[in-house]
Order: structure tokens, then sequence, then C-alpha cells
């Protein structure tokens, strides 16, 4: 075994790796990026080094940066993780060149798979099914529009460079064809610079369920299977597995499948291959297609530990190390049932907008895996996927791992950004999710019923206002006094962009009338705390002027002080803020300009999309206070209107 390792990734798969490699008594080594420096992974390994700034071009994907520091270091082996240099066949390349083992698959086998129209043939080659589709090298549109009318609508774009998503298209008319096909085209040049695609059927009803595969170099084996169905925009949302209403005759029908496919290119560590399966029937030995191979550690391979009970990173090191597989197939158990929730900061109402933030306050409850790369008071930075965490959850039956599931994301409490938790919760308690009737097309066909409405219960709104107004903390009356003059305290709290008048009357030190709009809500005290309406305070935290409330939607009040004029600006919807760092691409009004609601003011460039930003209200511009090109921080000042007279 190695005596040593480097871990050549950030966040919560390097914590994932060190956590195995201690257990093993192999020490570790991590990199960081300016951007990273104390962050959880530099703590928890042996050793750290910088490796450059926060850009993933400039520090994370430097190979021979990282092998240098490996070499400096006396370490013997290079795990990628996922992401980065993962599946970089150059890098492994230059590792072994180096002298250093790369925990992960020969640089061959990578090269087999990296293209998905190559990865097709190869397939058809060792006898697993592919999706019936045209992979040829002809990428004349006439020709490939031609390939379409021979599958038959509707049918698939994809980029053969592809991954995450990006450069797919749906085309469900001939009509449609040539301009789906440009913008799939520009999407993969941009993304990977390699515009060639592959047409293929567009399966029905289509469920993903992949299969883990781990090869020692002559032998492979399967860890059985995980649905990876409910997707949006072809991203993994929840995973589980085993895989809903799975039969035993397709289980080994898939598994054998996937297994030849590992053995045709002589694989060696962790694998997963992809199946897109036709569910519009059921599950059917004879309706799987292969889609294309992750030659990787997958992010979703601990609902694969939770039922197997296996440790996939401690398999890695050991093959890595040159050791037979540690099982044989019969020896490989299936347990209960298990899922993973994939935790992240993102706005859902808008779209599922990646966001930014420092988390204030970060608390799991017990009963779930919680696989993470940040503690309370770290920042999702706009350079890296805002990941937060993932939660896996495990039982004797789907419905109890469920169960857990729901109860597990209900009781998280992340303050500080905004994250798609209530997303998942609900999800998790979406009645064809919790039959098992799965596709991929679930989550866009019930979206308005995941996505919770913003506006909070007064219930919520008074609890928060009795916090901000400082009256919460009053001390209890004391035995034999009983002077108590009543308080009163106005605040104004900013909730979903929308400024909230309350006002709080505490009539004596337990008993408060809070005046939200029209209601008024009781809020009581009693032994336990406060009461509202009858119902318990629910847990919160509380940051400056910012107050989150862990209930549902998750609500956050911002403090508005009537003596600050930005607070009173954006209350009104006078000021036009930076949603997220980024860089100001174009500026559209002038000061002295008048402006309707929804009017285009300007448009912000970050993480890789462009956000345009519109005016809240009727009204004309006070000040411009950005310019196109401004690289400008989250919160910024870009645009003031003139105060509202009405
Ligand atoms: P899957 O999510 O199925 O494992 P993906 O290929 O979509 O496969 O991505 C794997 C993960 O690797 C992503 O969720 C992301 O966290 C990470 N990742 C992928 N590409 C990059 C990148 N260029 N930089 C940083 N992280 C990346
Ligand atoms: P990526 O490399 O971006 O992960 P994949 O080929 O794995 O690309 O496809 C991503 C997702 O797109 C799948 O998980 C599935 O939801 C959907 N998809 C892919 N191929 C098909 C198909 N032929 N029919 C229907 N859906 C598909
Ligand atoms: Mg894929």
């Amino acid at each position: 075994m190695f005596k040593k390792i480097l871990i050549a990734n950030r966040g919560e798969i390097a914590c994932r790796i060190i956590e195995t490699a201690r257990a093993m008594g192999v020490g570790t080594v991590a990199v960081y990026s300016e951007a990273d420096a104390g962050a959880r992974h530099v703590v928890l390994a042996d050793e750290a080094f910088p490796i450059g700034p926060p850009q993933p071009a400039e520090s994370y994907l430097k190979g021979q940066t990282l092998i240098e520091v490996a070499l400096k270091a006396g370490a013997q082996a290079v795990h990628p993780g996922y992401g980065f240099l993962s599946e970089n066949p150059d890098f492994v390349e230059a590792v072994e060149a180096a002298g250093l083992t790369f925990i992960g698959p020969s640089a061959s086998a990578i090269r087999a798979m990296g293209l998905k129209d190559a990865a097709k043939a190869l397939m058809e080659k060792a006898g697993v099914p592919v999706v019936p589709g045209y992979h040829g090298d002809n990428q004349d549109p006439e020709h490939l529009a031609g390939a379409a009318d021979t599958i038959g609508y509707p049918v698939l774009i994809k980029a053969v460079a592809g991954g995450g998503g990006k450069g797919m298209r749906r085309v469900a008319r001939a009509e449609d064809f040539a301009d789906a096909l440009d913008s799939a085209r520009g999407e993969a040049r941009t993304a990977f610079g390699n515009d060639a695609v592959l047409i293929e059927k567009y399966v029905e009803k289509p469920r993903h369920i992949e299969v883990q595969v781990f090869g020692d170099g002559q032998d492979a084996v399967h860890l059985y299977e995980r649905d990876c169905s409910l997707q949006r925009r072809h991203q993994k949302v929840i995973e589980e597995a085993p895989a809903p209403g799975m039969t035993a005759e397709m289980r080994a029908a898939m598994g054998e499948a996937a297994v030849r496919a590992a053995k045709a290119i002589g694989y060696k560590g962790a694998g997963t291959i992809e199946f897109i399966v036709d569910a519009s029937d059921g599950l059917r030995a004879d309706r799987f297609w292969f889609m294309e191979m992750n030659t990787r550690l997958q992010v979703e391979h601990p609902v694969t530990e939770a039922v197997t009970g296996i440790d996939l990173v401690e398999w890695q090191l050991r093959v890595a190390a040159g050791e037979p597989l540690p099982m044989t197939q019969v020896q490989i158990p299936l347990k209960g049932h298990a899922f993973e929730a994939r935790l992240y900061a993102e706005d859902v109402p808008k779209g599922f907008l990646p966001a930014t933030g420092t988390l204030t306050h970060l608390e799991f409850p017990t009963g779930a895996r919680i696989d993470s790369g940040v503690r309370a008071g770290d920042t999702i930075s706009p350079f890296y996927d805002p990941m937060i965490a993932k939660v896996i959850t495990h039982g004797p039956t789907r419905e109890i791992a469920l169960a857990r599931m729901t109860r597990a994301l209900e009781r998280s409490e992340v303050a500080g950004s905004v994250t798609n938790l209530t997303f998942l919760a609900a999800l998790t308690r979406h009645a064809g999710f919790a039959a098992g009737d799965v596709d991929t097309g679930l989550i866009e066909r019930d979206l308005d019923g995941l996505i919770a409405d913003p506006v909070p219960e007064p219930r919520l709104v008074a609890q928060a206002a009795l916090a901000a107004s400082g009256l919460m903390a009053a001390p209890a009356p004391m035995a034999g006094f009983t002077l108590w003059a009543s308080l009163e305290r106005s605040v104004t709290l900013l909730c979903a962009e929308a400024p909230r008048q309350v006002t709080v009357r505490l009539s004596a030190a337990d008993r408060a009338e809070i005046v939200v709009e029209d209601r008024t809500v009781i809020a009581c005290r009693d032994a336990s705390g406060w009461r509202f309406d009858g119902a318990r305070a629910v847990p919160m935290a509380r940051a400056g002027a910012r107050i989150t409330l862990f209930s549902g939607a998750a609500p956050v009040f911002d403090l508005v002080d009537p003596l600050d004029r930005a607070g009173a600006d954006a209350a009104g919807g006078n000021l036009i803020e930076a949603p997220m760092p980024g860089l100001v691409k174009a500026v559209f009004v002038a000061a002295g300009e008048t402006v309707a609601e929804g009017q285009r003011l300007a448009i912000l460039e970050a993480m890789k999309m462009e956000h345009t930003l519109v005016a809240a209200r009727d009204g004309v511009v006070a000040e411009v206070l950005a310019a196109a090109g401004d690289q400008v921080e989250a919160g910024a000042a870009l645009v003031r209107l003139e105060e509202d007279e009405a």
C-alpha cells in the first residue's frame, strides 16, 4: 500500500478521499488555490500546498504543478477525485512519466471512452446494446438531418465531447432540426472546443440507470445499479440504489453488459456505465441502452457504498497499489435501500441560478451521512461548483430510507446563501417519486408544485419581527415584580425582495401582539419558549441584520435600518443590485431616463451565465453606478432610481 498520496482536487470529494486514506494509514497531501486557503480539505490533510490563483485553469487544472507538488512532498500516487483532471488522459500519462501511480484507469481506457461516438462504436462491437442512432464521421448538416429522419423523431443531438448535460438538444420535429443543430454545436464549441455531434433516438419515458463497475486490469465486477432519473436540465438531483422496480432478470442483464464493457477496455479502478432505459412499459431486459462511461469515481457513489457496505475509495487505493479485486461477484452484498440528495447554493425559484455567499450557519441532523467540503463560516465562491453537501440516507426498505431523507432535509440548517433544500424536501414528498414511478421528465413536469411559495406565513414573519426588534430575549417577569411598561416597536423586514411592515407590541414579558399587515399574531412565552398563534418557534439563525428561519422555504428576513439609505432604497425597489459577483457586460440606461417596471437595465455575467437585471418598478434613473467592463461584488448597487413620490 502507498505511504502517501496527493489529492488533486478540492471540496467534498477531497475530504471524502482523505477520510478513507487516513483510516487505511495512508498519508495525505492536499493542494489548494488562493480561494481555498484554510478550506476543510486543507485542514483535514496531513500536509497542504498552495498551487495558484482561484481560477481552476490557474490551479486545479495545472497538471504539471500538481505533479511537482506530489514529488516534492514525497507522495507515491495521485488521486484525481472527480471533475478537474480526473478524465484527462494526458494528465495520466504525465503522472506516470513522473514515476507516480495514477489512482484510476489507464490513459488508453479513458481515451477509448472519452468521446461518445467512439465509445458507442466500441461498445457495439463488444455486444453491449447502444441507443439507436447515427455516430459516424459525416458532420454535414444535411447528412445529419437525413440521419434524424431515418431514426425517427423525437431525436437527441449530443456533443460527442459532451459532459454535464452541455451541447445536448431534444428535437421533436424535422423543421426544428437545423436550428437545434446550430445551437448544440455552438454550445459544444465553447464548452469543449469540439463541435462534432451524434444523433440518437430520444427514448420515451426515459430512466437513467447506471451500473457501478470495478476492475483490476484483469477481471471486472459490478456493484449493482443506481437510478439517477431525477434530473433537472440533464443534471442529477437525487440518486438512489437499487433502482425502484428492478427485476432480477434486468439487473443480471445490465450488470453483465456493464462488466462486458469494462472488460472490453481492460478497465482498472472505479467506473460507471450509464444506460438509458425505456420505462414506458415497466423495466424490461431488452429496453436498456449504453449512453456513456464515466471513467472515474462518481458524485453519487455513496448510495452504492450504503447498500453494499463497501468503501469504494478503499477499493480504488488497493487496486491502484496492485492488489486484485477484493471480492468476487457473488460475494458483493446488496442490502436495503439508499438515497443521495445534492444540496447546492442555488436560487430555485429564479431558475436554479447558482448562488454564492458565506455560510453563517450550517448544521446537519444525525441520522444521515453528510459528505461536505464546507463548514459554518466558509464561503461558496463563484469559482467552483456551488455544492454545499451531499445528504445520504440508508434504510432496510425504500420507504424508510426515503422517510429518513425527508426528515434529514427538513432538519438541515443553512444560512448565508439561498439553497435548494426546500425543493429537495418537496421532491422527497412527491407522490410519484414516493411510489417509485420516476423518469427524467418528472421534475420539469411538476416544477410548479415543487417550488415553494416564497411568501412566508404571518406566524413566521411575526417570529422574525420579534427577534429583529430585540424583544424576544426580554427578561422573563420576576416573582413579585408587577410593574411592566408595555413596549411597542415598528420594524421593516425585507423578505423575498418585498418590504414587510410589522408592529410588535409587548404587553407583558411573556406576551406580544404582532401586527403583520392586516393580521395579528399572538405570541406567548412558556417554559419551552415562544409560541406564535400556538405554534412553537422554529429554529433560526441571526447574522448581523439577517435572520434565517429554518422552516419550509427557509425564509430570510433582513432588518431594514430606517437611517440606512441603501437599505431603504433596496426596500422601495430604488436600487438595482448585483445578485452575485460578476462582470457588468452592458448598461442600457443613463441618469434622467424614464424606465418602466420590468425594463432591462443591465446585464451581469457571472458563473458562465448572463443575468438580465430589470427595474422593479416604474421610475426615473437617478444614478448609474457601474459601467460595462466593471467587476462587481455581490450586493453592489448598479443603478439607483429616484425616490418614488407616490
Ligand atoms: P456526475 O455528476 O454524473 O458524476 P458530471 O460529469 O456531471 O458527472 O460531473 C461530476 C462532478 O464533477 C460535477 O458535479 C462537479 O462537481 C465536478 N466537475 C465537473 N467538471 C468540473 C470542473 N471543470 N471544475 C470543477 N468541478 C467539476
Ligand atoms: P452527459 O455526458 O452530459 O452526462 P449523457 O449522454 O450521459 O450526457 O446524458 C445526460 C442525460 O440526458 C441522461 O442522464 C438522460 O437523462 C438524458 N439522455 C441522454 N440520452 C438520452 C436519450 N437517447 N433519450 C432520452 N434521454 C436521454
Ligand atoms: Mg452522463
